[in-house]
């Protein structure tokens, strides 16, 4: 089993200590609302995102997709190219 080769003084066990701390929160307003709220999380309390609406009444408000973005055709596989010959 490892074992520590010299004892941490106390010292040198609190220095490393001091960095061990609580930070706060980053916390920003609501553009909506001016409630204080998790930066990239929805308002609790008016269900906004990004300036649209993301939870009505409990319920995630899910968007519809824009028809208008081409869709990404995936590259033909190898493998299958070769289980065809
Ligand atoms: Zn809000």
């Amino acid at each position: 089993m490892a074992v520590p080769q010299r004892r941490i003084s106390k010292t040198r066990k609190r220095m490393r200590r001091t960095h061990f701390k609580l930070q706060a929160a980053g916390l920003v307003t609501c553009p909506k609302c001016g409630a204080m709220i998790k930066s990239h999380h929805v308002c609790p309390k008016c269900g906004y995102y990004d300036g649209k609406v993301a939870v009505l009444n409990g319920k995630v408000v899910k968007e519809e997709k824009k028809p208008a973005a081409p869709a990404k055709k995936a590259p033909a596989k190898k493998a299958s190219k070769k289980a065809e010959k």
